[in-house]
């Protein structure tokens, strides 16, 4: 079963070619039965990983304007103990902001060791909206695809497990959630006319993004692309991610805990038997 494409090291990425479309070969109620699940496995890992403090992990969405990163991250969070898991979520700089290097307010919200934290956008937008844009000259860009490696590579030697998601969706699709955005009540706080501006770019974007994907997918910290179309396979493949990533390191967890829990249990032991 398929559940995303994992960008390899100097792949070339044509998004034109990773379809926006996808299901597993499951029914919409195979996939919630099977999502179930995923979430609470997902549930029980990130809580080991939050006793254990050995590791953290960072979760990236970056995709277009309505590509489903607040639906994605709603129900991610729906599996994970809410003590352990934050959101950050990256706008337009403060002058601030502007006046750091770009990294500089994303490496303060990096997940400390146990928890999970979620990028609602990212250290990206620097190689997305900024490329395409034009708001840094392109040698001051340029240059940032390597301080985006670098900048991963200390998390992930620092035990952090970094997992990037792309929600990818076609131009139709954003075209009808764009619109349905107009007509639902709860949901037209979201309309921007800035998104329209925005998908005009859209062959623009898609040229940044496949660079982006092609020079920051090393093995330490790869990109995977969602097709998120649908959103119920949009989230099943998150979660899916998710457990995969973790599950690895399951026993090294479990271990460590029982280690210290045979200690715990000897200092009460030794304090029980100390004549009072
Ligand atoms: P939203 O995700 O709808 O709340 O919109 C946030 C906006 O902030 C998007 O239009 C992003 O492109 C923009 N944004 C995020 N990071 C940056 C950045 N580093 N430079 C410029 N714009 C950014
Ligand atoms: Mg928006």
């Amino acid at each position: 079963m398929k559940f995303g494409y994992r960008i390899e090291p100097d792949q070339k990425v044509d998004l034109s070619k990773i379809p926006t479309k996808a299901d597993a070969g499951l029914s919409h109620e195979e996939g919630e039965a099977k999502l179930e699940d995923l979430g609470r496995e997902l549930g029980e890992l990130a809580e080991l990983m939050y006793a254990a403090s050995m590791h953290s992990m960072l979760v990236v969405f970056q995709g277009r304007d309505t590509a489903g990163k607040d639906g994605a991250i709603n129900r991610l969070l729906s599996f994970v103990n809410v003590q352990g898991a934050q959101v950050s979520s990256f706008k337009v700089p403060s002058p601030k902001e502007l006046a750091h290097d770009f990294l500089w307010r994303v490496h303060s919200e990096t997940p400390g060791k146990g928890g999970i934290q979620v990028f609602n956008r990212s250290h990206y937008e620097d190689v997305l909206v900024v490329r395409v844009h034009k708001l840094v000259p392109e040698e001051v860009w340029e240059k940032r695809y390597d301080h985006i490696n670098a900048f991963e590579k200390l998390l992930t030697d620092s035990n952090t497990i970094v997992v990037k998601f792309m929600l990818h969706i076609s131009k139709d699709e954003q075209e009808e959630r764009l619109l349905a955005r107009e007509q639902e009540v709860d949901k037209a706080w979201k309309l921007a006319v800035g998104d329209w501006k925005e998908r005009e770019l859209w062959d623009e974007y898609a040229k940044a993004y496949e660079v982006a994907l092609e020079r920051c997918s090393p093995k330490n910290a790869p990109w995977i692309v969602i097709p998120a179309d649908k959103k119920w396979f949009r989230d099943l493949a998150v979660a899916h991610h998710l457990v995969e990533a973790l599950a690895p390191y399951r026993d090294q967890w479990e271990k460590s805990l029982q280690a210290l829990g045979e200690k715990a249990k000897a200092e009460l032991a030794a304090y029980r038997s100390t004549p009072k």
